[in-house]
């Protein structure tokens, strides 16, 4: 029986069709579920060096084909070469990182009360976990689940979007080529039929989810009904605070940065810019003046900030979602549907700044993904904090000022997991914890450290003495 296919194309230009890729169907996923439960006790038993050499020299693959793997990625996902690039390269630190892990401490000696007892505990791994991964960091993403998964010796299925096959199945070439023995990393690809196989699969310990709200739901609900453990990333509506006595050339291009780079497609992208009044109005006019600067048009060719959107139904989202907030009483100050030529054959829009967006219109609390940025203000600092605490969200937020009292005030009271100050609200460097608070995570933390938290369960062991 043939396999069933999906296609995957080029959003810079649809004409260009990537490839038709295998869609896993239930059989195969309960199959690569089980493989991974074969291949798990020999993995876990690994000695950590041997697994932390696995992992290196998959970095050193990953980066011998980095120009090829972010060509790719730009064919596939849309973002710029130099960002695909700069992702592909984190790719290779997050290997290296969580390589290093493979010989580190990883337990606590803990007094007893009885002084012949000795009490410790020690981490094992969780056991066969599935990765559900979007399509915007399509290298980055994967690796970050996948390396902490595998150093701490766990087994892994990857179901990556099906925007993004190309990546996954370049990241298993070289995950393979490394020397992971088989079963350890396995792959099923295609869309919410194959993710939900998954979570319906036997044998699953945990699953680790970055994606939709609604996506990350329905793994919650999954996870509660058959007892697998799960984390989730799911959404933003990233705040950036300028306040009055902020670098405005400074913030106005970091909050552009934030919010227009890979054409806003980052659960961390700025969405939101409240200002402090005494400078509101300088600020808007030269954010408008930059924003209207940016080069929209295909990742491949330097000369362009914003690449395409990643589908055609993303830039129907955008545009409606941009006419709504029309219809709430917003103000478009630049921005639009772009299908000129060269460009009539790609999901494209030009960067969008939204004003006079008063808090309670959806615009100011609802995720886009897409680069529109909407400019709220406000009297005071104080006020300006309770304005970016008011979403469900709580991901990242940055502040702008040269006042550190204001700054440790911020770091405190904003609501959000990743907090900056004099930095764009995306990008977090990959040996530190990346989570949000509120609706935006499960209240858990992947990258760094942080990371073996799930990736591990903890036995408390004591021992005493025979005689
Ligand atoms: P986005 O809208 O950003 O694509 P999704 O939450 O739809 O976010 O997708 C994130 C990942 O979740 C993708 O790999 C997708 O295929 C997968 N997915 C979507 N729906 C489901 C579902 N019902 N069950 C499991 N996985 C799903």
């Amino acid at each position: 029986m043939p396999q069933n296919t999906f296609e995957k194309r080029n959003p810079a230009d649809t004409r260009d069709l990537i490839g038709a890729f295998p869609a896993s169907n239930a059989n195969d996923v309960q199959s690569a579920v089980d493989a991974a439960r074969r291949a798990l006790p020999a993995w876990r038993d690994l000695a950590g060096d041997a697994r932390a050499a696995i992992l290196f020299k998959a970095a050193d693959l990953l980066l011998a084909r980095k120009d090829e793997i972010a060509a790719a990625l730009t064919r596939e996902e849309g973002k710029s070469l130099p960002e695909a690039t700069g992702e592909t390269l984190r790719g290779v630190a997050i290997l290296r990182y969580f390589a290093g892990e493979g010989l580190r401490p990883i337990g606590d000696v803990i007094p007893s009360l009885n002084p012949q007892t000795m009490l410790f505990t020690q981490r094992f791994p969780l056991g066969v976990v599935g990765l559900i991964t979007p399509w915007n960091f399509p290298v980055a993403i994967p690796l970050w689940k996948a390396a902490p998964a595998l150093i701490y010796g766990n087994t892994v299925i990857l179901k990556p979007s099906e925007h993004a096959p190309l990546c996954a199945q370049m990241l298993t070439e070289v995950m393979h080529e490394a020397g992971l023995p088989a079963g350890v990393w396995n792959l099923v690809q295609g869309g919410r039929e194959t993710g939900a196989a998954l979570l319906e699969a036997a044998g699953l310990n945990g699953v680790s989810f970055t994606g939709s709200t609604a996506t990350g739901k329905i793994v919650a609900r999954a996870g509660v009904e058959r007892g697998f453990k799960y984390q989730l990333e799911m959404g933003g509506k990233n705040p950036v605070v300028v306040l009055a006595d902020a670098n405005l050339e400074k913030a106005v291009e970091l909050t552009v940065q934030g919010a227009m780079k890979s054409a806003g497609e980052k659960c961390t992208a700025t969405s939101r810019v409240i200002l402090e009044e005494p400078i509101a109005d300088e600020f808007t006019r030269r954010l408008v003046e930059r924003v209207k600067e940016l080069k929209v048009g295909p990742g491949t060719d330097a000369q362009f900030y914003l690449g395409p959107l990643i589908s055609g139904e993303a830039k129907s989202n955008v545009l409606r979602r941009v006419e709504e907030a029309q219809a709430d009483g917003a103000k478009v100050l630049c921005g639009g549907a772009l299908e000129e030529d060269g460009l009539a054959h790609g999901h494209y829009v030009s960067p969008f700044v939204l004003d006079e967006v008063r808090p309670d219109m959806t615009i100011a609390r609802e995720e886009v993904f897409g680069p529109v940025l909407a400019i709220l203000r406000a009297p005071d600092f104080d006020a300006a904090v309770a304005l970016a605490n008011d979403v469900a969200y709580g991901l990242s937020a940055s502040v702008f000022t040269r006042s550190l009292d204001k700054a440790l005030r911020f770091a405190r009271e904003v609501e959000a997991g990743m907090v900056r100050v004099n930095g764009e609200t995306a990008g977090v460097e990959p040996q530190a914890p990346f989570g949000g608070m509120k609706a935006s995570s499960s209240y858990s933390r992947e990258q760094g450290q942080a990371a073996r938290e799930f990736y591990t369960q903890i036995k408390t062991i004591s021992v005493d003495l025979a005689d």
